[in-house]
């Protein structure tokens, strides 16, 4: 490719709205624009890295036996209802109605979509095991989309799903799917951790998610030092629906507020995904997201919010932890006293073990008080990393564990007859019985992936690709070739010799002066740079630069090739 038939669209300065690197230089490089909130472009630039992030999966999946196939992104709303989603996804799911009033969703997942194929294609238990994939856009109509294609509304991701007559095959097919993800980051050259994962609201056996550890990952993620424990801190936070609790105590009260704090109504003010970083803790007496308790993860989404007032009441809002109400009041956070202030509780997460708490609930005016969910509550059934710090004992007894922040680009997820049988997707058995699907789901996020891998390898000049996933591996610059037709001569039979050779170089034709082209080079992030100019030719050398450790060499003008290797 030649820069003179390519857009190169960089930019010197750094875009005001956009808070992390990776947002920062894929905006300055050019790989991406900004369409509305959470849409976005991929520039020329972009999608060549996109398209060869996506190439990695691709291959990784075929490999480990997973058939490709392509679903329609627009899925219609009886599948969902069908699936009890329809209503429970809430305002994420983006949905659409045709002419003839019919409704639709622009697909944020294919659960459904896959389990209605196959509960029409596959009938014996002879065509399983069996693990569909595609590589496709979805869109999440995200509370607070932000960090550009980190956190978009539509991107693109990588949604595989498997279905088994039994655990064990699922078993089998969750442990490929590990080892694949595993094999992709490491091929595109990440530094990244399997975590545990909450398996939330969805159910099921068994999840993992794969972080890219990065400095402005939104998830907390501990490991252990001395082993292979790992977990996403949220974890522990995964409430038990009520019922399942030991029971809890609460009473209903009517109290001065003028309106009732609705997870939605709290979660669209705080503009804070409900499932990120507020936790509905269910208590005896309520109904299923009826009781509005926040619990925030960290100081991080304290600070951004202090920042605002909420538009409904008076007074402003208030944030404390449990330390500052024992400090101020000698109480256990019961008294901290938001009854009759009409103000949302917002508590450090620190408080989830505290007793007699106050919170709003779903009916109008009413409030429950003396709610106990914590002390006397026996141990989660997984590791409780709620208030885990740096150097405490790792759950599985080796070594301490390690506290970083991480980026989810990929999960996996053993979901069980969670979908199969809600949508009865059953085949027969060898004995001729009908039985329903074992199901597992495997997603990656492609475009995430793009950015993550920015917030690992970038420096002040700009992105440094790793070479499995660069716009291009070499870029040529002659240096003042419209002076010297000899450069230009010289230049075009090295780019002639590499394209022969495979490698994906780009020729910099532009005409710019050198320090300009360098410049922009560098923050596209090219690994290998190969410069042709009048001193070099007289003396038979071509210069190269490496993008990543900054070394400049010279080489022999008849080994170019061996200079990039
Ligand atoms: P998150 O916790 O970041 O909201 P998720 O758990 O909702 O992600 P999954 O349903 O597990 O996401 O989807 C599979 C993958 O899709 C995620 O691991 C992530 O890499 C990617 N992904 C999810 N939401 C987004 C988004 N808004 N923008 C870009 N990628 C996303
Ligand atoms: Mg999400
Ligand atoms: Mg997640
Ligand atoms: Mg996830």
């Amino acid at each position: 490719m030649r820069t003179s038939k390519l857009l190169i669209s960089t930019l010197k300065e750094t875009p005001a709205d956009a808070e992390i690197v990776s947002h920062q230089l894929m905006l300055r490089a050019g790989l991406i624009r900004r369409l509305a909130s959470g849409l976005y472009t991929w520039m020329p630039m972009g999608l060549r890295v996109l398209r060869k992030t996506e190439a990695i999966v691709r291959e990784e999946m075929n490999k480990a036996g997973a058939q490709e196939v392509l679903m329609p992104s627009v899925q219609p709303a009886e599948l969902w209802q069908e699936s009890q989603r329809w209503e429970k996804y809430g305002p994420e799911l983006l949905r659409i109605t045709d002419r003839h009033q019919r409704e639709f969703c622009y697909g944020p997942t294919h659960e459904e979509v896959i389990t209605d194929l196959v509960r029409q294609e596959i009938r014996s238990y002879k065509q399983l095991p069996v693990n569909f994939y595609q590589i496709q856009t979805k869109f999440r109509d995200e509370i607070r989309p932000r960090f550009g294609l980190m956190r978009a509304r539509e991107f693109l991701m990588k949604d595989a799903y498997s279905f088994h007559v039994d655990q064990a095959s699922l078993q089998q097919t969750y442990d490929d799917m590990y080892a694949t993800y595993t094999r992709i980051f490491q091929r595109i050259g990440l530094n990244f951790r399997a975590v545990l994962a909450d398996t939330g609201s969805i159910g099921g056996n068994a999840s993992h998610e794969f972080h890219v550890l990065a400095s402005s990952g939104e998830d907390a993620i501990a490991f252990s030092n001395n082993s292979d424990y790992a977990a996403n801190v949220e974890l522990a936070e995964a409430v038990k629906p009520a019922g399942e609790r030991p029971a809890a105590s609460a009473t209903m009260q009517t109290i001065d507020t003028p309106h009732k704090h609705t997870i939605e109504a709290v979660s669209n003010f705080l503009k804070v995904p409900a499932s990120q970083c507020l936790k509905t803790l269910l208590v005896e007496g309520a109904e299923k997201n009826s009781v509005v308790a926040l619990v925030l993860r960290g100081d991080h989404e304290l600070n951004e919010i202090k920042a605002e007032k909420h538009p409904l009441i008076a007074a402003p809002l208030t944030f404390v932890t449990p330390e500052q109400v024992h400090e101020a009041t000698g109480a256990n956070i019961g008294s901290i006293g938001p009854v009759g202030l009409n103000i949302p509780m917002v508590v450090d997460h620190a408080a989830v073990h505290i007793a007699d708490f106050v919170c709003g609930a779903n009916e109008d005016e009413k409030h429950l008080t003396g709610v106990n969910w914590g002390r006397d509550c026996p141990e989660p059934e997984t590791a409780d990393l709620r208030n885990v710090v740096a150097g405490d004992a790792s759950p599985d007894g080796q070594g301490t564990l390690e506290i970083a922040r991480g980026i989810e680009v990929g999960h996996i997820f053993q979901l069980g007859e969670n979908y199969s049988s809600k949508l009865n997707a059953v085949v027969l058995t060898e004995t001729g019985q009908s039985q329903v699907i074992t199901m597992g789901c495997y997603g990656i996020g492609v475009s995430r992936v793009v950015a993550a891998t920015i917030e690992q390898n970038n420096d002040e000049n700009g992105i440094i690709w790793p070479q499995a996933i660069s716009p291009f591996e070499v870029v040529l610059v002659p240096v003042n070739a419209h002076k010297s037709q000899r450069v230009r001569d010289k230049a075009e039979e090295i780019y002639q010799q590499l394209l022969a050779a495979g490698v994906d170089v780009l020729l910099d034709d532009r005409g710019l002066r050198p320090g300009v082209a360098f410049a922009d080079m560098e923050l596209i992030g090219i690994p290998h740079r190969l410069i042709l100019g009048e001193r070099g030719l007289d003396n038979g050398v071509i210069e190269y630069k490496h993008r990543a450790s900054g070394e400049a060499d010279e080489f022999a003008l008849d080994s170019v090739l061996e200079a990039i290797q």
